[in-house]
């Protein structure tokens, strides 16, 4: 492992991040509240198979459920097509792809799927990045604003959650499948929380004045209280060096992205259980679309709403 290296990476981040460092402790909460959350175990597979025109078709009438709108603006995109007649979305078999990564790139849609309940899930998760990217900015291919870069993944998961309960309530899929979903995301949630927690050592290294060295690394390890949950994730990490590999290996490191999923993971389950739950959805996705949005109102008017209520 070459410290040096790592140690450069970091200071390099901590330097130019001053608002990431800023947000870290809360998204470090949130980290910790996930690690204590328990994971289940599933038998393998789903109750059914469904074929990719049904799952599109489903989460189609789950989008018009919420707003005629947002159903059509799905329908378009999932037809759109570039001068080249080269559409938009590309829907792709998994079994043809074992690599291929579900995302959003370079304004187009990459959805792998295999005829299971997931399916769905992948499609509306991956569209609504696509429906929210910053409708101004996008002619520059900037789409990244920091509110959507910091809330981007609660509206995509927060959309899953809904998605599920419908789908359990219409039939269409088992209370099992959705636990499985559930599962699935929570066990991602921890890989990120892990990242985060690592992570943030080595920035407090770094704002201290401190090299990364693997001396300052086990002495910083040995101050930990057994029983928290920095000290059980830098355990693991003394053991195989995974976090820190990856760093060395990328040149860079993971927060800026899994805070997003940590985050996502977190305020998704908040907003999921509140009755203006359908409300909030339509506020946040929107919100962050907005290529002025400011991260704090935000997280003010939509997601502690509640807290400010209280207040006044
Ligand atoms: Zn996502």
């Amino acid at each position: 492992m070459d410290f040096k290296k790592i140690d450069s990476v970091v200071d390099t981040f901590v330097k130019n991040n001053s608002l990431r460092i800023d947000t870290l402790p809360m998204v470090i909460d949130y980290s910790k509240q996930i690690l204590n959350k328990k994971s289940l175990s599933f038998k393998d597979g789903w109750s059914r198979e469904i074929e990719l025109n049904d799952s599109i078709k489903n989460v189609y009438k789950f989008l018009l459920t919420l707003d005629g709108e947002l159903a059509s603006q799905f329908y378009n995109i999932l037809m759109s097509k570039d001068e080249n007649d080269k559409p938009y979305v590309n829907l792709l078999p998994r079994d043809k792809h074992p690599e291929g990564k579900n995302e959003v790139k370079d304004g187009r849609i990459y959805i792998y799927y295999d005829n299971t309940p997931l399916d769905m899930f992948t499609i509306l998760h991956e569209m609504l990045h696509k429906m929210n990217e910053c409708k101004i900015l996008e002619d520059e291919l900037n789409t990244e604003t920091f509110a959507r870069d910091y809330f981007g993944e609660t509206v995509s998961i927060l959309g899953e959650l809904m998605l599920g309960e419908y789908l359990v309530n219409e039939g269409i899929i088992t209370k099992e499948d959705f636990d499985k979903r559930k599962n699935l995301r929570l066990n991602n949630s921890k890989e990120a929380a892990r990242d985060i927690l690592i992570e943030n050592e080595l920035i407090e290294l770094k704002l201290q004045g401190k090299e990364i060295t693997y001396e300052n690394l086990i002495e910083m390890f040995n101050t930990f209280d057994k029983t928290t949950s920095e000290y059980f994730v830098f355990a693991d990490e003394k053991y195989d060096g995974s976090r820190l590999k990856n760093i060395n290996r990328d040149g860079k490191l993971r927060t800026p992205v899994s805070q997003r999923y940590v985050i996502g993971y977190f305020l998704s389950n908040i907003l999921s259980r509140r009755e203006t739950l359908e409300e909030d959805f339509i506020k946040l996705h929107t919100a962050i679309g907005d290529p002025e949005a400011n991260i704090n109102n935000v997280y003010y008017d939509i997601i502690v709403k509640e807290v400010h209520e209280n207040k006044k």
